[in-house]
């Protein structure tokens, strides 16, 4: 469902991916890890088609994200939902106007069809009709999470990119999200990017482990497989900070 390869990524004189392939599989949860700096944000942004290559391709979705037009990439973009790592909610809409705005972007759906549609997204990360009415600001953080994920799904994405999904969530709300993720992930048949530094986030959800370092991704596997290699930096990274 992504296909990287060749890939290049710079700013100025820096050089974040270097000759980078990477392949995600549908139905796959992968996540990226790696160092602080590693370019795995950029990575998820090359993949979104917000950075440009210097050199070779990123195909999402059975397309090069970088050469089709603009009208194409927008097609696109209706078929991929993404979380950002602070949830990134229209600060002046209610919980329900967040999750059908994107709903609304498509012409021709009638209001009340868009009403219903969002409240059983909304229904579906577990938020009731009247935390539908309520702002941003007078929702929990772990619900504004929840709203935030309801409106990456609004359009019934194929995939779904996650920024740091667990990121200033207590253990337990974390753990409740995690499996809600994975509720949905099963039940919408989504392919899941994530990029995330909790392990405890990384070993529940992922099926596939690819790890950014040395600009590029030097493995990628089952966590089970990645763990087992040899590699310096991969025992360090996952054994040491479990200590
Ligand atoms: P972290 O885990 O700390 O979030 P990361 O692995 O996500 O790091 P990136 O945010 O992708 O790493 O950044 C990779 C490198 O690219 C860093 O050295 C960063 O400074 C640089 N970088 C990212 N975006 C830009 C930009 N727009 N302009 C210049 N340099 C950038």
């Amino acid at each position: 469902i992504i296909q990287i390869q060749g890939l290049w990524t710079k700013f100025g004189p820096v050089v974040v991916h270097e000759d980078l392939n990477l392949e995600v599989q549908p139905g796959d949860i992968v996540s990226l890890v790696g160092g602080s700096g590693s370019g795995k944000t950029t990575l998820l942004r090359q993949m979104l088609g917000l950075e440009h290559p210097a050199r070779g391709c990123v195909r999402v979705l059975g397309e090069d994200i970088n050469g089709c037009g603009s009208v194409r990439r927008q097609q696109l973009r209706n078929r991929w939902g993404m979380l950002f790592q602070h949830g990134a909610l229209f600060s002046a809409l209610t919980a329900l106007d967040n999750v059908a705005q994107p709903m609304r972007e498509l012409r021709g759906l009638p209001e009340d069809l868009i009403r219903d549609a969002a409240l059983l997204k909304l229904a579906m990360v577990g938020l009731t009709p009247k935390d539908a009415l309520k702002m941003p600001a007078d929702l929990s953080g772990g619900m504004v999470k929840r709203v935030a994920l309801a409106r990456a799904l609004a359009l019934e994405p194929e995939l779904l990119f996650l920024d740091e999904p667990t990121a200033g969530l207590d253990p337990d709300l974390s753990e409740s999200f995690v499996s809600l993720i994975r509720g949905l992930h099963q039940q919408m048949r989504l392919t899941v990017v994530m990029v995330t530094h909790d392990l405890d986030t990384l070993f529940a959800l992922s099926s596939k482990i690819a790890v950014l370092a040395e600009k590029r991704v030097i493995a990628m596997g089952t966590p089970e497989e990645v763990i087992a290699l040899p590699h310096p930096f991969i025992q360090q990274f996952f054994l040491g900070e479990r200590g």
